[in-house]
């Protein structure tokens, strides 16, 4: 996976065990198990969909509710008697795990790359693309936007417009820290499109600046990624942020 480079975790070798113990265990222990097994990093922004198998997100959800179920409990909530809370767990896990989390669970979507025919060589920008995410921190909700800007060569491979916003999507719904997500996305744009150039902007909002601690309503926070020529040509870079502080207005 290009976005997310395994790390070897310092844990011993795994005990190996037969696909009926494995059965046995909970779905998340299963996972767990292969992506351990696998040496794979699995940390809350990490994409998992390969050590997911067929019927096992449904049993994960299950777990998420029972779980969720016990937190409301721990919070001394009567959710048998309120019947605003009766779903509640089982609405949670189900909003994880198929929606503001997907890209956890959900393999890449299919992005059909063509070759640049017309060798378009001109400053390309995309956006602004409508960020969703969470912030790994308090699981508050991340909404924002990003812009992309490329620089196509030759050999570079295009990728219809509509198909920035679903790579990004499949990025930010997974708790997330802005500087890694605007990594993660360059990455992957990188790895598909191999442009001369690549620069990413990010401004969010974080919720959990807003709903708690400092309570702060005016901060947003905004991250960039220049890669090759717009690191390397200072007037391309400006062309870029000039075109996209019009577009903003
Ligand atoms: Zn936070």
């Amino acid at each position: 996976m290009p976005s997310s480079p395994p790390t070897p975790p310092a844990a011993p070798a795994l005990l190996p065990r037969s696909e009926e113990e494995l059965a046995r265990l909970p779905a998340s222990e299963r996972i767990r198990y292969r992506l351990l097994d696998a040496r794979c990093r699995h940390h809350a922004n990490d994409n998992i969909s390969a050590f997911v198998r067929e019927g096992e997100l449904d049993e994960l959800k299950a777990e998420v509710q029972a779980k969720a179920q016990e937190l409301l409990h721990a919070l001394v909530i009567d959710t048998d008697s309120d019947h605003n809370t009766h779903g509640t767990a089982e609405r949670l896990a189900r909003m994880y795990i198929d929606e503001v989390f997907g890209g956890r669970y959900r393999p890449m979507p299919t992005v059909t790359e063509f070759p640049n025919a017309e060798r378009l060589n001109e400053l390309m920008i995309v956006g602004p693309i409508t960020v969703r995410s969470a912030c790994s921190h308090h699981l508050c909700p991340i909404l924002g936007k990003v812009w992309v800007g490329l620089l196509p060569n030759e050999h570079s491979n295009l990728i219809g417009l509509s198909k920035y916003a679903r790579i990004c999507d499949w990025i930010m719904s997974r708790p997330q820290i802005q500087e890694e997500a605007v990594m993660m996305l360059a990455n992957e744009l990188q790895e598909r499109v191999r442009p001369d150039g690549l620069a990413i902007v990010m401004e969010a909002d974080h919720f959990c600046m807003h709903w708690r601690g400092v309570k702060d309503d005016e901060s947003a926070m905004v991250n960039s990624v220049m890669r090759g020529a717009f690191l390397k040509d200072a007037n391309l870079r400006r062309e870029f942020l000039s075109l996209l502080a019009r577009k903003q207005s």
